[in-house]
């Protein structure tokens, strides 16, 4: 009894930042996502192409989510965008109180756009609303078509899906029926928009990238 009790408690405390989050987005217009996906899918290397493909369009502010290190943050550095770096210190997924500070310490007003890298975890994140304006699911080929069958709960919740790493279906390197996890994710979610596309490549960006300006202007 108790149990439910302190669980009830944690998740009303997030949802009260959470909500603190989506107010201070939406008086300034501004469009955040939250980025999930099991670690290794590829997220920090979509996001760093995103943002030097974008970088004449918009400009994009990036909260990166780990357990520990700043070795994504410090790629997204690189390309020059403004970065926050949250660890987790072992927590498997980040919360609202940590997205409301970092959204203090960065530029929001000069920004068009603010993407959260979750902690790498295809389960657990989903259920932590951080105030976003939505959740992009990322799912590598490299990982099986079995996934949105056997973790419904993130490509259920997801405005987009991200099927990364397509160059490795090329060759035939790994048995990734894209169709299958384009059946399974839209079974689970009718309006889901799923891109295929590889950031090592450059292959089907552009659709992501349609999807985001226009996700922005309505924002
Ligand atoms: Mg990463
Ligand atoms: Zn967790």
């Amino acid at each position: 009894m108790e149990k439910i009790d302190i669980g009830r408690k944690i998740l009303s405390e997030n949802e009260k930042y959470a909500f603190e989050n989506i107010m201070f987005l939406a008086e300034r217009g501004k469009l955040c996502l939250n980025m999930i996906s099991s670690p290794g899918s590829g997220k920090t290397t979509i996001l760093a192409r995103t943002i030097s493909d974008l970088k004449d369009k918009i400009k994009i502010g990036v909260i990166e989510g780990d357990i520990q290190t700043d070795i994504d943050a410090e790629r997204i550095r690189a390309t020059e965008a403004p970065v926050v770096q949250i660890n987790t210190e072992g927590a498997c997924h980040l919360s609202a109180v940590q997205i409301s500070d970092a959204l203090k310490k960065l530029p929001v007003e000069d920004l068009d756009l603010i993407l959260i890298e979750n902690v790498g975890n295809l389960v657990c994140p989903s259920a932590f609303a951080l105030g976003e304006n939505g959740k992009i699911a990322v799912l590598s080929v490299a990982e099986g078509d079995d996934k949105p069958a056997k973790y419904p709960g993130i490509f259920a919740k997801s405005k987009v899906l991200l099927l990364n790493k397509i160059d490795l279906l090329d060759g035939g390197h790994v048995d990734f029926d894209i169709e299958r996890a384009k059946t399974d994710a839209s079974r689970l979610n009718k309006a889901i928009e799923i891109f295929p596309i590889s950031a090592k490549t450059g292959e089907g960006m552009a659709n992501w990238y349609d999807w985001l300006l226009e996700s922005i202007q309505k924002t």
